[in-house]
């Protein structure tokens, strides 16, 4: 992908040459209205840099991988579960995610959640729950009341 030095955005949070995604092509894994955009993917940082919006109400997928992420919330409200706490998120909020931790976001129900996400280019694919995991977190009321599977 070759980027122009500027690419103006078009909309609230919508760019010129930035396709909107659905959030996972593999449709095994469970989320609710999700969009995904690629803003950068560069060979030379090795990373990429990802919008995502969150409808209202919905949720990303709960998953864990070796690659973390690191998230600047963009807009709107809502929670996200990392490792085994649950946190308030809003505008500007930093939200890291280490290797191998269980984390999932979930927006408000009036208003979409949308964050900018940061990963490597190359990373392991994401592992969702067993049954044994979601028993485990699911030991958490709050966690037992708070994850969408
Ligand atoms: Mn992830």
């Amino acid at each position: 992908m070759s980027h122009k030095p500027v690419r103006p955005q078009l909309d609230a949070l919508r760019w010129r040459e930035v396709d909107v995604l659905d959030y996972k092509r593999d449709g095994s894994a469970p989320f609710r209205d999700v969009t995904r955009q690629v803003l950068f993917n560069l060979p030379s940082l090795a990373c990429q840099l990802r919008y995502f919006e969150v409808g209202p109400g919905g949720h990303t997928t709960l998953e864990r991988h070796q690659h973390a992420h690191a998230v600047v919330i963009e807009r709107g409200h809502g929670r996200v579960l990392v490792g085994d706490a649950i946190h308030d998120l809003a505008p500007h909020d930093l939200v890291h995610v280490p290797p191998m931790t269980w984390h999932q976001f979930v927006a408000a129900t009036d208003t979409p959640l949308g964050f900018l996400c940061m990963v490597n280019a190359e990373r392991d694919r994401p592992q969702l729950p067993t049954a044994e995991d979601l028993a485990r977190l699911r030991a958490d009321p709050a966690i037992a009341a708070f994850v969408r599977t």
